[in-house]
């Protein structure tokens, strides 16, 4: 299934202008007419790959959208994890360090680190891969085919707000404390991939601890997993195992264990509210 294969949508909501978020939102929006929610910059990259000018609707953090008759949804102002630094791609594995940096700073861990956006990207692209995956070539090539922003372009978390329930959605694994910690969803999708951001600082701690952060700020009933898939091969890895999970399902139990983790099917429907 591709974004060519969805024919009907009313909106369409961008986390932040990075090209694994944003592309293919054009392709939506143009063969549906949905209008899309989205920050500055990725107004200007949808504009610019032909988006109507209608459709869009440039957000920064404290709108309220009315997206049906009783379904609102408010923009919450975010962070995106420090791609300066990367990460582990093990949900257990605690990374310290890398904490009050200028830019100036961050540009030298970066230069370190060849210019990979993960320090343990560069080591995966070495390994000999599958026949059958991409290699860092051919996934740069795809990156530089499809639209999107080399800057995250301010990053949008979101809450949906029905009459049956709200759902809170982040999909980059940063934000500000002082903003989740009033919103109280019913539900919750939180991203789990490289060095999580608090507050603009990268956790001092493992993406697991992170999930739990969030998970104990919000207090959802039940919260799921996002961009924890291998979206970018052969630089990313699959963190939904069971092994992943339980990692996760450990350190929320620690702070907010009325929280159930759930584990939504891939491209099939998942209930959220009955
Ligand atoms: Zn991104």
């Amino acid at each position: 299934m591709t974004t060519a294969d969805v024919d009907r949508a009313d909106y369409v909501l961008v986390g932040h202008s990075h090209f694994d978020h944003i592309a293919g939102v054009e392709t939506i929006a143009s063969n549906t007419g949905a209008r899309v929610i989205a920050s500055n910059e990725s107004v200007r990259v949808l504009r610019d790959a032909g988006v109507d000018s209608q459709q869009l609707m440039p957000s920064q953090g404290g709108e309220r959208h009315e997206l049906a008759p009783g379904i609102t949804v408010r923009v919450i102002p975010s962070l995106h994890s420090c791609i300066w630094e990367g990460g582990s791609w093990d949900p257990n594995e605690v990374v310290i360090g890398h904490y009050g940096l200028s830019e100036h700073e961050k540009q030298e861990v970066r230069d370190r680190s060849g210019g990979r956006s993960n320090r343990r990207g560069s080591e995966i692209g070495n390994q000999a891969s599958k026949p059958d995956a991409m290699t860092v070539q051919q996934m740069e090539e795809h990156q530089a085919s499809t639209i999107g922003s080399n800057v995250d372009g301010g990053v949008l978390a979101y809450l949906f707000e029905t009459p049956y329930g709200s759902i809170f959605w982040q999909d980059t694994s940063g934000c500000w404390t002082r903003l989740l910690s009033d919103l109280r969803p019913d539900f919750a999708i939180v991203a789990m991939a490289g060095r999580a951001n608090i507050d603009g600082d990268p956790i001092q701690g493992s993406l697991a601890q992170y999930v739990a952060r969030v998970t104990d700020l919000l207090r959802p009933s039940r919260l799921t997993l996002g961009h924890h898939d291998n979206w970018m091969p052969p630089l990313t890895r699959d963190l939904t195992s069971e092994d992943a999970l339980s990692a996760v399902r450990s350190e929320i139990s620690k702070v907010s264990p009325s929280s159930e983790l759930v584990q939504l099917p891939y491209l099939s429907g998942f209930t959220v509210f009955e």
